[in-house]
């Protein structure tokens, strides 16, 4: 579905999520509160093309940051103090040739550094260096494993995923992540359910993982599947769409608004383009400022963020976040 087609799905569902939290707020806007976080999607090239990505990223899009939308990025990280983390996101982030430059741009202006990393890239030919590379930078990687068992991974991102991510993770271990830097699991359902306890689930992963494999890391994230791009797609083609708002919509929870990551954070696409959130982007719905060639950090502060009905998805439940739960 194009981004237009998607938006006139979600404007299908027969509740609205503006109506949702004008009930909850008293506001049916949801204002911005700083920008602690700048999220750089370097592109859509994926070494993978998992069935839930909400990016569409494959090893078939073209679509990368060039030399000049990054050294605008930089000079952001290097003059605008309030931000504190730089999230490194894709695609495989790893992938785009100003990886390296990005990294070292940011930890040289001391910024937290992110990489969201999909683990089995450090196994793909030209990427020895990788693990070495994070580890001397200190760059905190976050890494989707949908599951502790070898076979709802591989059926969520593809035959053989499990295995090579067991591998990464053993050598990110053995370079000091999960004890002395950090290493951070992003799961998210299998199926058209919300995560279940972020906590529970942890334990579960860190018995299974630490039992069968000696693996060790810091935390487990839970993020709900978006309703957008594959998983949309998916929903649509199954006639599953308002079964899923549905549940989406009715765990409705208002104490998640106030760590929603738009109100805090800068998204910047490929090309230059600002966003209020990664989901955003992928919608094609621009923050009030649209590029970063006209970056106004005192507008974008204060401005207001584009909302449509697939916020549900960051709203339910215990909520949904690039760093989990919300309000769990
Ligand atoms: S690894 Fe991540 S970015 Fe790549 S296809 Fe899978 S979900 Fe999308
Ligand atoms: S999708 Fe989530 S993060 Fe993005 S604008 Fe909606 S509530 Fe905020």
């Amino acid at each position: 579905m194009t981004e237009t087609e998607q938006l006139d799905c979600l404007a299908l569902y027969d509740r609205s999520f503006v109506d949702q939290l004008a009930e909850a707020t008293g506001s049916k806007r949801l204002e911005a509160i700083g920008i602690s976080t700048l999220q750089i999607n370097v592109g859509r090239l994926c070494n993978q093309a998992c069935h839930h990505c909400h990016v569409d990223a494959s090893p078939r899009r073209t679509e990368i940051m060039g030399p000049e939308i990054v050294a605008r990025c930089i000079d952001l990280i290097e003059n605008l103090d309030e931000i504190r983390t730089v999230d490194l996101t894709g695609g495989a982030p790893e992938m785009n040739p100003h990886f390296r430059e990005l990294v070292t741009a940011s930890v040289r202006a001391g910024k937290h550094v992110i990489d969201r990393c999909n683990l089995t890239i450090a196994e793909e030919p030209g990427y020895e260096w990788l693990l070495d590379f994070l580890a001397e930078h200190r760059v905190e990687v976050v890494s989707s494993l949908p599951h502790y068992s070898a076979a709802r991974t591989d059926g969520q991102r593809g035959r053989g995923v499990f295995e090579k991510s067991i591998s990464v993770l053993k050598q990110l271990n053995a370079r000091g992540y999960g004890s002395d830097l950090p290493l951070n699991l992003v799961y998210n359902p299998s199926g058209l359910f919300l995560s279940g306890s972020q906590s529970e689930l942890e334990r579960d992963f860190r018995e299974h993982l630490s039992q069968n494999y000696g693996i060790v890391f810091n935390s487990l994230y839970c993020i709900n599947n978006m309703p957008i791009n594959r998983f949309l797609d998916a929903l649509v083609r199954k006639n599953k769409f308002q079964q899923y708002m549905e549940t989406l919509a009715n765990a409705f929870n208002p104490a998640t608004i106030e760590g929603l990551m738009c109100r805090n954070q800068i998204s910047v696409s490929w090309d230059g383009y600002l966003f209020d959130c990664d989901f955003n982007q992928m919608l094609g719905m621009p923050a009030e400022i649209r590029h970063i060639a006209d970056f106004d950090a005192r507008a974008f502060r204060e401005r207001r963020i584009a909302t449509a009905n697939h916020c549900y998805g960051c709203t339910a439940g215990a909520g949904s976040s690039c760093g989990g739960e919300l309000a769990g």
